[in-house]
């Protein structure tokens, strides 16, 4: 490719793109070209055809590469980065132990540096989405959104909203007066209006940080809004038997109680569902984040995905900031199945590659 193809490239169009082959939906068409425009795909089509048909748009050819879709990571926490090699050898609930304490450190400057470290990492790896379940860092989470802007990936922004432990300090669960956390959820929810990469999103650590009345609260307003809640559920076997010891319900169900599911839910990891649960996340249709490396580094349990697939859940795959690459990320998807349901049934296929494929980006932009 010369430079001044790079130069096109660089720009947001209008360009006639031609690789060897284009991802479609049915898979790899070889001879096919799209056009892009301010950025978005505009046609999509055999290469003769658009060429014929768009004569005046400069023309790149891209030999010996694939065009597809951009990854979308559904789950990942931009400001975790400087503790990437503290993953793998923790027991469960590392957050605990290595993620509040070090994100409760960062200042600014390294809570914007350590998110564009993320972006970038996540941009290499050919994800153009990248979903943030909300920094606990204690700096204004503009600096995330600067960081991916200025990475220039489209991010889905987490506001935190837990309020649970001020609210058992204070005992007031029925108070009427509205809690701060909900008017800096609705002020960060039009925060972003018409911001072209900062899709702004609300988020609860796990159900227990946040009061009944804010996991409802946040829930409603988020689906005015047209943005997602996001909420780590289900995830490791402490915090499901703390759920149930304290409501007599396991965390997806107290959130179906208290009327938090429903599509505007993006409901982190979900590895140990009941059947009961499935079918909760069918009927409301909520979306789960499947990830699987995070499973291999502190999970109880893989997400029964393939199941998931088949009872038409809505999901997409997360790094949970560990798998960078969007084509490694869809092959841990398969192999966690295989080792976790397909060996066991005899199931060699788990789905088939395409399903995790698809769900890589189709299934990620859905959730
Ligand atoms: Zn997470």
């Amino acid at each position: 490719m010369n430079q001044s193809d790079r130069d096109s490239l660089a720009g947001p169009g209008p360009l006639l793109l031609v690789p060897d082959a284009v991802l479609l939906p049915e898979g790899p068409a070889d001879g096919w070209a799209v056009t892009i425009d301010n950025g978005r795909f505009e046609a999509v089509g055999p290469a003769d055809e658009l060429e014929r048909t768009h004569p005046q748009l400069p023309l790149v050819r891209l030999p010996g590469h694939l065009l597809m879709p951009g990854f979308v990571d559904a789950h990942h926490h931009l400001t975790q980065s400087f503790g990437s090699a503290l993953a793998f050898g923790e027991p469960s609930e590392i957050f605990r132990r290595v993620w509040v304490p070090l994100e409760g450190a960062l200042d600014e400057e390294s809570a914007y540096t350590a998110a564009k470290l993320a972006a970038l990492e996540a941009m290499r790896g050919g994800f153009t989405t990248v979903t943030d379940a909300g920094t606990r860092a204690g700096v204004d989470v503009d600096v995330v959104a600067s960081a991916a802007r200025d990475a220039g990936i489209r991010c889905v922004l987490g506001l935190v909203c837990n309020d649970a432990e001020a609210a058992d300090d204070a005992d007031d669960e029925d108070a009427t007066d509205r809690p701060a956390v909900l008017e800096q959820a609705e002020k960060h929810l039009a925060r972003y209006d018409g911001d072209p990469l900062i899709h702004p999103s609300l988020a609860v650590s796990i159900p227990e940080a946040a009061t009944e009345r804010t996991l409802h609260a946040t829930a409603r307003l988020a689906a005015e809004a047209g943005a997602v809640v996001q909420i780590h559920v289900n995830e490791h076997l402490a915090g499901v038997e703390r759920s149930l010891v304290r409501h007599g319900l396991r965390p997806l169900e107290h959130l179906h109680s208290v009327g938090a599911l429903g599509p505007q839910l993006l409901a982190a990891h979900a590895t140990m569902l009941t059947p009961r649960e499935l079918t909760l996340l069918a009927d409301t249709g909520t979306a789960v984040s499947y990830n699987p490396v995070a499973s291999a580094w502190k999970g109880n349990a893989v997400a029964p995905a393939t199941s998931m697939a088949e009872r038409g859940i809505r999901f997409g795959l997360g790094t949970d900031g560990t798998r960078g690459d969007g084509f490694r990320l869809a092959e841990a998807a398969e192999f966690a199945q295989r080792l976790a349901y397909g060996l066991a049934t005899g199931d060699s296929s788990c789905g088939a590659g395409w399903t995790w494929l698809e769900r890589a980006n189709r299934g990620g932009a859905d959730a």
